[in-house]
């Protein structure tokens, strides 16, 4: 693995993790005691009480239920991608945590957080 594929990697990872923090900012706020930990807003309904007001709250309800695991999915994607970004400080990025083997370049160009590589991943 060279210098330059390192750093392209570190690029890569970096400008994700910026995309899914944006992603996160639209609907989930930052848990400050917690490094990247994140919590969906509770729709809070506002308004009188009535007919609307309350179907209104049952669809920020159903919005709410929907955005969990995509904001459980970006969490996780965030931790891969610091890990990853910590292995490179390290030195030991591209090794797979499971049998310790290289992970393939060409693998790590299309998903350089993988913590697997494509056998381990398999299973
Ligand atoms: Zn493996």
């Amino acid at each position: 693995m060279t210098k330059k594929f390192l750093k392209e990697i570190k690029e890569k990872l970096k400008k994700q993790k910026e995309l899914i923090r944006v992603e996160l900012e639209k609907f989930a706020q930052k848990d400050h005691n917690l490094k990247d930990d994140w919590d969906t807003r509770y729709p809070r309904a506002d308004g009188g009480i009535g007919g609307q007001a309350l179907e209104d709250a049952a669809d920020q309800v159903e919005e709410y239920v929907n955005l969990l695991p995509l904001e459980h999915n970006l969490e996780l994607r965030l931790k891969d991608i610091n890990s990853a970004l910590e292995k490179i400080k390290k030195g030991r990025y591209g090794k797979c945590e499971r049998c310790a083997k290289k992970i393939s370049e060409e693998r790590l160009k299309v998903y350089p957080e993988a913590r697997f590589c494509g056998k381990c991943e398999e299973k």
